[in-house]
C-alpha cells in the first residue's frame, strides 16, 4: 500500500479517463466494499487535516503570568521583598499565581468548549458502499470511495468525477473565485491550473447547485487543500463583542487605578509624610483591590459554560457572538418539516383519477395495508397504482435499508417514505429502479418546488418521472391517467379539491405525473417538462408534530418571543400543523404569491400579525427577516438549503439544521441544531439570557466589591486615618475571594423566570444605568460596614488588631450575602430554591469560611496578618452586618422590580 500511495499523490488526476482513474484505484461505480475500505483507511489514514499539537500545560500556565498587571504585582513583590516584607511579598506571589489559575481554569474550559463544538460539528459524506448509499463520517472517506453531491454539500474530499448534473461548486477556498463554476465529467489537459480542472471537486469546496457523484482520489492531507493549508485547525479564541468591551474596560480601568495609585504615593509621601514602605504597601494593596483582573476570564468561563451547555441542548455555536444575541431573539422564525415535526412521513392517504385510497402500515416497513372506503382491497386491482409506485420509486434519490428489524432512511424522509409506498402496493422499488436506468434528472429545488427524472428501460422505452407541490405538477400537465392505462382530460378542480382535502388534516401532499418520449432523448431540460405531462395521482404524508415543540413554543409565548412558521409546504398543511403545535395566528396564512405580491412597507404591515408563511421559496425569508427587523425585533432564522444561506446570513441569528441541513447553510448560520429541533432553538435562547445574566451577575459582583475594598484605603488615607484594614489583609482577601467567590457566579443556572420575561432590547448596554447604581450603592455599604465595626471596636476599646481582624471578616462577610443576593437579580433571593443555591456556590463558601476561620485564629496565620481571635458575640454581630447589607439591597431591589412591574401595568 505504501507504494501505491505515493504513486496516488503523483497521478494527475484531472487528465486521466474515468475508466482509468476506477482502474488505478481499483474499485468500481459500486463502490468499495466495506472491508476493502476498512482496510484502506487503516493504510492512508483518517481524512482529516493534521491537528495543531497541544502546547504543552506548563507552558500555557505560565503565559498566563503575561500582563501588565501581574508585571506590577510581581515589580511590587521584588519592591517589598527589597524592603524586607517578607510576609507581603509572599502574599503578593500568592496573588499572582491565584490569577495564572484562574486564568488557567478559563482557558481549559474554553478549549473543552469548543471541543465540543468541533465533534458535534464534523462533516458527514453521503458515499456508495457494497453497492448500497449509505452516509458516513467524512472521516471514514478512503481513496477509492464512491462519494454522492447535491446542492449545499462541501466536499468531504479530492474527487474525480463520474457524473455531473449541471453541477456547480464554489471554489473560493482554493481558488479564491467566488462564482460558482460548472463541472464536467471529461478530463482536461495535464497541465490545467486548478481553478480549470472541471472534472475534480476538491475537498472543502461547495456545492451550489446540481448533482452528481465522485471517486475519492486523496484524503486528509494528500488533498487540494491539505497541502495548501496543511493544517486547518485555527483555533478560535472564546470571546464575544461584550466580553471583548469588558476585556477593554477592565484594562483601561487597570491603566486609570495604576495611575491613581502612582497619585496617591506621591501625595501621601509628600504631603502627608507618610512612611514610604507603609504607603508602598498601601497603594499596592488598593491596586490590587481596584484592578478587577480576574473579570474578563472569569467572563471567558461564563461563556464556555454557557457554550457547553448550549452543546449539550443540541444547539452548537459556530459564531461565539451569538450567544449574547440568542439571548435577545424576539422572534423565531422556523421550517415546519423536521423542526417543528418529526420528519418521519408515512404515506397515509392516495388518490387517483377515481379513487381515494387510505394506506396503513408503521414508520418505513415496507408493509402495510391498503383500504378503500373502509375496505381492504388488493392493489392489483387498481392498475393506475402500480403507474403511480413506479413513478414514486424512481423519481428518488433514498434508500431503505433495515437495521435489526427496524427500517431507516439513506437520504430524504419524504422519498423513504415514497419507497416504502411503492412496496406496499407491490411495486418492488428496487427492481424497478434496475429497469429503469436513470439519464439525467433535474433535482429537486425549493425554487421550483419539483423533482424530474429521465429514465430508461432496456426494452427501447424512455419516461420522464415528475413528482413534486400539486400546483406545480398540475400546471405542468396537459391530461391525466385513467383506469386501465387510458388518457383522459385533466380535471383541475378535481385534484385541487382532493389535494385541499388532505391538506387540511396536516398531510404533506405531492402529486406524480410522467411523460413517455422517445428513446434518443438523454438530456432532461426545464423545457420537456412544461406543460406536457399526464398526471398520474397524488399521495398525502403524514408528519407528526414533536411534542417537545409544542412545549417549547408555549414557552416562547411566556418569554415574549414570537414564533412564525415558514414553509414551501401548502398553505392548509401548514394551517393545519400551526394548530397541532399551538401557534398563534392560524387563521391567516400568507403564501408565496402573496408575499411577492406587496411591496416592502405592506410587508412591514402584514408580517406582525401572520404568523404561518406557506409555499415560500428562499428568497422570501430574506424579506420576511428584513420586514421584522425593520419593527426592531431580533430575529432568530432557521433553513436548510443552499438557497437559504443569505436569510441565514442576514438574520440576528441564523440557525442551521445539523442533520438535513446543506454544509452551505450550516457555514452561514451562527448556530447549528443537532437535532433539527424546534426545542433546541428554544433551549439556545434560554441559555443565551443565562449567559446574559451571569455575565451581568458576574460583573455586579465583581465590580462593587473591588470598588468598597478600595474606597476602605483610599477615604483612610485621605482622611489621615488609620486603615480600617491592612493592606496585606486587604490582599489576602483579594486572594481568597477571587478564586472562589468572583468564580462561583460563571456556573449560576438559569434563574427560574428566565423564560418569563420579555426579550432584552437589541441594544441594551450591559452597564445600564441600573447596574451602575448597583455598584454604587453597594460600594458605599460596604465602606459604612467597615468604618462602621471599625469604629465600634475601637470605642468597645479593643486593640487596634482585633478592630481591623472585625472589619476584614465583616468584608468578607458582606462579599458573601452580595454573591447570594447577586444569584437572583431579576426575582426575590427569599425562597428555598434561592437559599440553597449551587454545589459550586457552597463549594466556596466553605472553603472561604475555613480561610477566614485560619487567618483569625490560627496563631501562625495571626502572626503573619496581624490578626486576633474573635470574640463569639463580635463575630455574631459581624454575621449581623452581613444580614443588614442583604436586607437592605434586597428590599431596594423588590422596591424596583414593584415600581417596574407597575409602571408596566
Ligand atoms: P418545507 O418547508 O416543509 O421543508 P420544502 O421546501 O422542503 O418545504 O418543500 C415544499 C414542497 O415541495 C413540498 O410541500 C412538496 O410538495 C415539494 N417537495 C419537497 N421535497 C420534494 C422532493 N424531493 N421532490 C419533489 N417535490 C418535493
Ligand atoms: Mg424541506
Amino acid at each position: 500500500m505504501q507504494n501505491t500511495e505515493r504513486r496516488f499523490s503523483e497521478v494527475k488526476w484531472h487528465s486521466v479517463s474515468i475508466d482509468s482513474t476506477l482502474e488505478q484505484l481499483q474499485t468500481s461505480t459500486t463502490g468499495l466494499t466495506q472491508a476493502d475500505a476498512s482496510l484502506r483507511l487503516a493504510a492512508y489514514g483518517p481524512n482529516r487535516l493534521p491537528q495543531i499539537a497541544r502546547r504543552n500545560s506548563l507552558i500555557r500556565f505560565l503565559q498566563h503570568f503575561h500582563n501588565i498587571l501581574i508585571y506590577v504585582l510581581i515589580g511590587s513583590a521584588v519592591v517589598t521583598a527589597v524592603l524586607s516584607h517578607w510576609v507581603d511579598s509572599g502574599v503578593i506571589l500568592a496573588v499572582v499565581i491565584a490569577n495564572a489559575i484562574i486564568g488557567y481554569i478559563q482557558e481549559g474550559k474554553a478549549e473543552q468548549a469548543m471541543d465540543a463544538i468541533r465533534h458535534m460539528l464534523a462533516p458527514r459524506a453521503n458515499v456508495i458502499r457494497d453497492g448500497e448509499r449509505i452516509t458516513i463520517d467524512g472521516e471514514q472517506l478512503a481513496p477509492g470511495d464512491i462519494v454522492l453531491l447535491e446542492a449545499g454539500d462541501k466536499v468531504p474530499a479530492d474527487l474525480k468525477l463520474l457524473t455531473a448534473h449541471s453541477l456547480l461548486v464554489q471554489e473560493a477556498i482554493l481558488t479564491g473565485e467566488s462564482v460558482p463554476v460548472e463541472k464536467f465529467t471529461q478530463a482536461v489537459d495535464e497541465g490545467a491550473p486548478l481553478g480549470d480542472r472541471s472534472c475534480m471537486a476538491y475537498s472543502g469546496t461547495l456545492v451550489a447547485c446540481g448533482q452528481g457523484k465522485g471517486v475519492v482520489v486523496a484524503t486528509g492531507a494528500g488533498t487540494e487543500i491539505g497541502q495548501i493549508s496543511g493544517l486547518l485547525s485555527e483555533v478560535e479564541t472564546l470571546t464575544t463583542p461584550l466580553v471583548e468591551q469588558m476585556g477593554v474596560f477592565a484594562k483601561w480601568l487597570t491603566m486609570m487605578i495604576l495611575f491613581i495609585a502612582a497619585v496617591l504615593l506621591v501625595f501621601g509621601y509628600f504631603v502627608s509624610h507618610y512612611d514610604f514602605t507603609e504607603m508602598f504597601m498601601a497603594v499596592v494593596g488598593l491596586s490590587v483591590a481596584a484592578i478587577p483582573e480576574g473579570l474578563p476570564a472569569v467572563l471567558t468561563i461564563t461563556l464556555a459554560i454557557g457554550v457547553q451547555a448550549m452543546a449539550r441542548r443540541n444547539a452548537i455555536v459556530r459564531r461565539l457572538p451569538a450567544i449574547e444575541t440568542l439571548g435577545s431573539v424576539s422572534v423565531i422564525c422556523t421550517d415546519k418539516t423536521g423542526t417543528l415535526t418529526r420528519n418521519e412521513m408515512m404515506v397515509a392517504s392516495v388518490i387517483t383519477n377515481q379513487h381515494f385510497f387510505t394506506l396503513e402500515g408503521s414508520g418505513y416497513a415496507p408493509s402495510g395495508a391498503l383500504k378503500l372506503d373502509e375496505a381492504y382491497v388488493s392493489p392489483s386491482e387498481h392498475t393506475i397504482l402500480e403507474e403511480l409506485a413506479r413513478a414514486a420509486a424512481l423519481c428518488n434519490d433514498a434508500a431503505l435499508r433495515e437495521h435489526s428489524g427496524v427500517w431507516v432512511v439513506e437520504g430524504d424522509p419524504m422519498e423513504g417514505a415514497l419507497l416504502a409506498f411503492s412496496e406496499k402496493v407491490d411495486v418492488d422499488s428496487r427492481r424497478e429502479q434496475i429497469n429503469w436506468t436513470r439519464t439525467d434528472s433535474i433535482p429537486f429545488d425549493a425554487r421550483h418546488r419539483f423533482m424530474a427524472t429521465l429514465n430508461h428501460d432496456h426494452d427501447g422505452h424512455a419516461c420522464i418521472f415528475v413528482k413534486g407541490a400539486p400546483e406545480q405538477v398540475l400546471a405542468m400537465c396537459t391530461d391525466q391517467m385513467g383506469a386501465n392505462g387510458a388518457v383522459e382530460e385533466l380535471d383541475i378542480a378535481y385534484w385541487t379539491k382532493h389535494a385541499e382535502r388532505i391538506a387540511a388534516l396536516g398531510q404533506r401532499v405531492l402529486a406524480f405525473a410522467d411523460k413517455t418520449v422517445a428513446l434518443q432523448h438523454t438530456v432532461l431540460e426545464h423545457s420537456d417538462v412544461k406543460g406536457s405531462l399526464t398526471m398520474l395521482g397524488m399521495v398525502g404524508m403524514i408528519d407528526p408534530p414533536r411534542a417537545e415543540a409544542i412545549t417549547a413554543i408555549t414557552e416562547c409565548r411566556g418569554a415574549g418571543i414570537r414564533v412564525k412558521m415558514i414553509t414551501g409546504d401548502h398553505s392548509q398543511t401548514a394551517a393545519a400543523i400551526g394548530e397541532q403545535i399551538g401557534l398563534e395566528n392560524t387563521a391567516t396564512v400568507l403564501t408565496g404569491t402573496e408575499i411577492d405580491a406587496l411591496d416592502d412597507l405592506a410587508l412591514r404591515q402584514a408580517v406582525l400579525g401572520c404568523d404561518i408563511f406557506a409555499r415560500t421559496s428562499p428568497e422570501h425569508k430574506l424579506r420576511l427577516v428584513m420586514a421584522l427587523q425593520s419593527h426592531g425585533m431580533t430575529v432568530a432564522m432557521t433553513g436548510d438549503g443552499v438557497n437559504d444561506a443569505p436569510a441565514l446570513k442576514r438574520a440576528d441569528a441564523g440557525i442551521a439544521m445539523g442533520r438535513k441541513g446543506s454544509e452551505a447553510a450550516k457555514e452561514a448560520a451562527e448556530l447549528v441544531l443537532a437535532d433539527d429541533n424546534f426545542a433546541s432553538i428554544v433551549a439556545a435562547v434560554r441559555e443565551g439570557r443565562t449567559v446574559y445574566d451571569n455575565f451581568k451577575k458576574v460583573i455586579s459582583w465583581t465590580l462593587p466589591t473591588n470598588a468598597g475594598e478600595a474606597m476602605t484605603i483610599v477615604v483612610a488615607l485621605l482622611l489621615g486615618m488609620t486603615l480600617p484594614v491592612t493592606p496585606i489583609q486587604i490582599l489576602w482577601i483579594n486572594l481568597i475571594t477571587a478564586i472562589t467567590l468572583g468564580v462561583a457566579l460563571a456556573f449560576e443556572p438559569t434563574e427560574k423566570n428566565t423564560m418569563r420575561r420579555p426579550p432584552r432590547a437589541r441594544h441594551e448596554p450591559l452597564l445600564t444605568g441600573e447596574l451602575v447604581w448597583h455598584v454604587v450603592l453597594v460600594s458605599i455599604l460596604f465602606l459604612c460596614g467597615v468604618f462602621g465595626i471599625y469604629h465600634y471596636a475601637i470605642d468597645r476599646g479593643y486593640s487596634v488588631e482585633l478592630a481591623r481582624t472585625i472589619a476584614l471578616n465583616t468584608l468578607v462577610v458582606m462579599e458573601i450575602f452580595h454573591l447570594f443576593f447577586i444569584r437572583n437579580i431579576y426575582s426575590t433571593s427569599l425562597t428555598w430554591q434561592a437559599v440553597r443555591g449551587t454545589k459550586v456556590m457552597w463549594v466556596v463558601i466553605v472553603v472561604i469560611t475555613v480561610a477566614q476561620f485560619a487567618i483569625t485564629y490560627l496563631p501562625p496565620l495571626q502572626a503573619v496578618f496581624a490578626t486576633e481571635a474573635v470574640p463569639l458575640l463580635d463575630g455574631l454581630l459581624i454575621v449581623g452586618v452581613g444580614t443588614a447589607l442583604f436586607a437592605i439591597i434586597e428590599l431596594e431591589k423588590q422596591m424596583r422590580l414593584t415600581y417596574r412591574r407597575m409602571r408596566e401595568v
